[in-house]
C-alpha cells in the first residue's frame, strides 16, 4: 500500500478509536455502558482518589521542592526505551502557580525538538482554543502523560505510562491546579487511571484528589476533524467558567 494512504487510514482508524475507545476493536459488550451514544448529561461528577508520592517507597525525586528541582532530577531520565530514542525531555511550560493546567498526551516531533510541549500544528490550534477563552499560554500549566517522544508518533504503551506519571503526578502536586483539562482519550485515561471512550470521559466532571478535571477533543483530532470543533467549544466554555466559579470560592 501506499506509505500515504496507510498513514491517512491509521490516522482516520485512530480518530475513530478516540471518540469510541476501544470498543471498535473489541468485544462491544465490555463497553456497553461508556458508549457515545448514551444521552449526555456533562454534568455528572466523580470523585477520582490516587495516591500520588507518599508511599513508603518514595524516590528522591518525589522530594522536590519546585517544580524547577523535579525538572533537574528527572531530565535525565532512562526509566524507559524512550530516554533512547527521544531529542530533548519534555517537561512542560507554563505559570508554576497556575490556577488551571491542561494535560497531553507525549511529545511529537516538534516538542521533541524544542523540549516544549504543544509547539507544532496542534499547539498552534491549543493556543487558539485557549485564547477563545481568554487565557494566555502562559498563564496555564502545560504538560503531557509521557515526558519523552514515542518514536514515530505511536500510542504511548501502558508500562511507559505507568513509569513516567508519578512524574506528573508530582508536578500536579507542586503546581497545585484548581482545575485540570485533559486533551484527548489517552490523558484522561492516564491521569483517571479509567479505561473509558472519549465520549464517555466528556460527559463528567471529576473530582482528582480534590482537583476538578474536564476532559476534551485533543487538538490534533480536531485539526483531522474540524466538525468536532463544536464539541470542544462546549468544553471550554464549561472549562473557563468552573475555573472562574473556583476561583471565586
Ligand atoms: N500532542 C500532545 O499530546 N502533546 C504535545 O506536547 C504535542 C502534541
Amino acid at each position: 500500500m501506499n506509505p500515504d494512504t496507510k498513514r491517512l487510514l491509521i490516522e482516520a482508524v485512530k480518530d475513530q478509536q478516540e471518540i469510541f475507545g476501544d470498543f471498535l476493536f473489541e468485544d462491544v459488550s465490555k463497553y456497553k455502558k461508556d458508549s457515545p451514544d448514551e444521552k449526555s448529561s456533562y454534568s455528572k461528577s466523580e470523585k477520582v482518589e490516587i495516591e500520588m508520592s507518599n508511599n513508603l517507597f518514595q524516590e528522591d525525586f518525589q522530594k522536590a521542592e519546585s517544580l524547577k528541582e523535579l525538572n533537574s532530577m528527572i531530565c535525565e531520565c532512562q526509566k524507559c526505551t524512550l530516554g533512547k530514542t527521544r531529542t530533548k525531555f519534555v517537561f512542560g511550560v507554563g505559570d508554576p502557580k497556575a490556577g488551571a493546567m491542561l494535560i497531553g498526551e507525549a511529545p511529537g516531533h516538534d516538542e521533541d525538538l524544542q523540549g516544549e510541549p504543544f509547539v507544532g500544528r496542534a499547539g498552534k490550534l491549543l493556543n487558539d482554543i485557549l485564547k477563545a477563552v481568554n487565557f494566555k499560554r502562559e498563564e496555564v500549566y502545560i504538560a503531557n502523560i509521557l515526558k519523552c517522544r514515542p518514536p514515530n508518533n505511536r500510542d504511548p504503551q501502558p508500562l511507559e505510562m505507568d513509569t513516567c506519571i508519578p512524574y506528573l503526578h508530582k508536578q500536579i502536586e507542586l503546581i497545585n491546579p484548581k482545575i485540570i483539562l485533559c486533551l484527548g482519550r489517552v490523558a484522561a485515561n492516564g491521569l483517571l487511571n479509567k479505561k473509558l471512550s472519549l465520549g464517555a470521559l466528556r460527559e463528567n466532571i471529576y473530582d482528582f484528589n480534590d482537583i476538578k478535571v474536564l476532559v476534551t477533543y485533543h487538538p490534533a483530532a480536531l485539526l483531522r476533524n474540524p466538525n468536532w470543533k463544536r464539541g470542544c467549544w462546549e468544553d471550554i466554555k464549561k472549562f473557563r467558567k468552573l475555573y472562574d466559579e473556583l476561583n471565586a470560592k
